[in-house]
C-alpha cells in the first residue's frame, strides 16, 4: 500500500501519523527539526509543547476541552495516553512533564513498524500521493511561500493580534443592544448584526485609564513588533491619544440606544456574531496584547460585559494559519488540491489539544481513504465534530480567527432553547449528547 506523507511531527503530525498507523497503512513522517529550528521549539523531539506544559482542564463533564480529552482517550489517541502517563499534579487540569511526554511520543512512533519518521524540511506542497501537512503556527517560510502561492496570497495569515470571543448568553442584553451602525443592511438579521455597549464619558476615561495602566505581554525573540496599521492593539491605540479609540472602534455615530434612545452614548463597543449558530461574538477591533487576567477585569468594565464569558482571551503571536471556512472541504482536504489534507493549528484551531484532535481526525481520515472508504466528520454535537465543522463551514470566513474548543461552537440542545438554563444544566447535558455522538461516530471504524 501506498504511504500516507505527514509533514510535521508536532501535536498534530505525531497523533495523525499514530492514527494512520493503527488502521494498518504506511506513514512518513517528515520534519525539519533539530536541522531546522523554530524560535519557540528547543528540540528535535516529536510533539513538542513550546509554551506552557498544560493541556488545560481534565474535566469531561463541564468543560469543552476536558470533553475533546475524552474524544481523543476514546479514539485510542496517542497524545492522551502519552499526557496521562507523564501527568503532574495540577488541580483540574491536565499539565505534563513537558519533556518526558515528547520523548515518550517520540519513542511510541519509532517504536511503531508501519512508521518511517525521515528528517528534512518538505519546500513545495506535492502534486501526487496522498499528505497530511501539519507544519503548525510556525510553518517553515519556504513552505509558507509555496502555500500563499497555491492558495492566493492572503490565504496563509499571519496575525500579530487577535481579539476576544465573548459567550452571547454571557452579555447583560438590559443594557446591550442589537443594531448595526446606520441600520446598515437587506434583512432584518443583517441590521441587527451587532451588540452594542454604551459608554458614557466618565466610563469611557475609567476605562483608557485601565487600558493604559494594564500589564501587556512583551513579544517573543524572534518575532516581529510590526503591526499592520488596520489590526492595531487597542492599548497601542490608546497611548497614541485618549480620544483616538472613541474616533475608531469606539466611535458611537450610527448607533441609537435601544434602552435609552434620547442619551447619546459617548463611545460604543462594538460585538460582531463569530459563528452560524450565533453563540459567539467578537469584540469588534479588540485585538490585544494585555496580559489574560488584565483582560478579563478591563473588558469587564464595558457596559453590558460585567459577567461576560470568554471563550477566547485576545492574543499575540506568529501564526501562520489558512481560511479554511473557504480552502478547505469537511474531510480537511484542500478544495484546489484534494491530495493535500491539512491538520493542526495551521487549519485556524488554537491550543495543543485542539491541534493533536485535528491531527487524530485528519489521520483516521487519510487512512479511510486510502482504505478505499469515506470517513465523514464527527457530528458537530461532539467536541472534535464542533470544532471541525467550525473551521471547515461554520465559522465566519471573513474574519476567520483561530479557535479554541468551547461549547460555543456547540448546536444548542433542543429542550435548552426555550428557559434560559444555566451552565449547571447545560454543560453535562452537551458533554453527555457528546460522548453517545462521539461512540456512535467511531463504533463502526
Ligand atoms: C510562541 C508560541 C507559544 C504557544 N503557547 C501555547 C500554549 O501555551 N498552549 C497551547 O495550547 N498552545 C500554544 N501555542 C500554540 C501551539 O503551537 C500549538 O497549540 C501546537 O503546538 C500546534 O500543534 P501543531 O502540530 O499544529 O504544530 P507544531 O506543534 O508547531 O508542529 C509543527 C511541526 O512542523 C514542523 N515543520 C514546520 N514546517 C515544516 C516543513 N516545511 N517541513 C517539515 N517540518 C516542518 C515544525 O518543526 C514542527 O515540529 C503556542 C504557539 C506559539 C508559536
Amino acid at each position: 500500500m501506498e504511504p500516507i506523507h505527514i509533514v510535521g511531527a508536532g501535536l498534530a503530525g505525531s497523533e495523525a501519523a499514530w492514527q494512520i498507523a493503527r488502521a494498518g497503512v504506511p506513514v512518513v513522517l517528515h520534519e525539519m527539526r533539530p536541522a531546522k529550528g523554530t524560535f519557540a521549539h528547543k528540540t528535535g523531539d516529536c510533539a513538542e509543547m513550546v509554551c506552557s506544559n498544560s493541556f488545560r482542564s481534565d474535566d469531561d463533564v463541564m468543560n469543552a476541552v476536558g470533553q475533546l480529552h475524552w474524544e481523543m482517550r476514546a479514539a485510542d489517541g496517542l497524545i492522551m495516553a502519552m499526557a496521562d502517563r507523564h501527568k503532574l499534579p495540577a488541580g483540574g487540569a491536565l499539565a505534563v512533564d513537558r519533556e518526558a511526554f515528547s520523548a515518550a511520543v517520540t519513542q511510541a512512533l519509532h517504536a511503531e513498524p508501519l512508521i518511517r519518521i525521515v528528517p528534512g524540511e518538505i519546500a513545495d506542497l506535492p502534486a501526487d500521493g496522498n499528505w497530511i501537512v501539519a507544519t503548525g503556527p510556525l510553518t517553515s517560510d519556504t513552505l509558507a511561500q509555496a502555500i500563499r502561492s497555491v492558495t492566493g496570497t492572503d490565504a496563509l495569515a499571519f496575525f500579530d493580534a487577535i481579539a476576544p470571543i465573548v459567550h452571547a448568553d454571557t452579555i447583560d442584553m438590559s443594557v446591550a443592544w442589537e443594531q448595526s451602525r446606520y441600520d446598515k443592511g437587506e434583512t432584518e438579521a443583517e441590521r441587527r448584526a451587532y451588540i452594542n455597549c454604551p459608554m458614557d464619558r466618565a466610563r469611557y476615561e475609567a476605562f483608557i485609564d485601565a487600558l493604559l495602566a494594564a500589564e501587556k505581554t512583551e513579544f517573543h525573540e524572534g518575532e516581529t513588533a510590526g503591526y499592520f496599521d488596520g489590526c492595531l492593539p487597542i492599548e497601542v491605540m490608546a497611548e497614541r491619544g485618549r480620544e483616538t479609540l472613541r474616533h475608531g472602534p469606539m466611535k458611537p455615530v450610527g448607533l441609537t440606544n435601544a434602552h435609552k434612545p434620547d442619551e447619546k452614548p459617548y463611545a460604543v463597543v462594538q460585538l460582531r456574531r463569530d459563528n452560524a449558530l450565533g453563540t459567539l461574538y467578537n469584540i469588534v477591533g479588540f485585538q490585544t496584547k494585555m496580559k489574560y487576567g488584565a483582560q478579563t477585569e478591563v473588558f469587564r468594565m464595558i457596559p453590558g460585559l460585567e459577567n461576560a464569558g470568554f471563550a477566547r482571551l485576545g492574543g499575540i503571536h506568529r501564526n501562520s494559519f489558512l481560511n479554511s471556512p473557504t480552502l478547505l472541504d469537511d474531510r480537511m482536504r484542500l478544495r484546489l488540491r484534494p491530495n493535500l489534507r491539512f491538520a493542526g493549528q495551521v487549519t485556524g484551531v488554537e491550543g495543543y489539544v485542539e491541534s493533536a484532535a485535528m491531527g487524530l481526525l485528519a489521520g483516521r481520515m487519510a487512512a479511510a481513504q486510502a482504505r478505499g472508504r469515506d470517513l465523514p466528520p464527527p457530528p458537530a454535537t461532539t467536541a472534535t465534530g464542533a470544532l471541525v465543522h467550525h473551521i471547515t463551514g461554520g465559522a465566519e470566513a471573513k474574519t476567520f480567527q483561530p479557535m479554541n474548543v468551547n461549547f460555543g461552537l456547540f448546536p444548542p440542545l433542543e429542550e435548552m432553547r426555550s428557559g434560559r438554563k444555566g451552565r449547571k444544566d447545560r454543560y453535562p447535558a452537551y458533554t453527555q449528547r457528546a460522548k453517545d455522538d462521539f461512540s456512535a461516530w467511531l463504533a463502526p471504524q
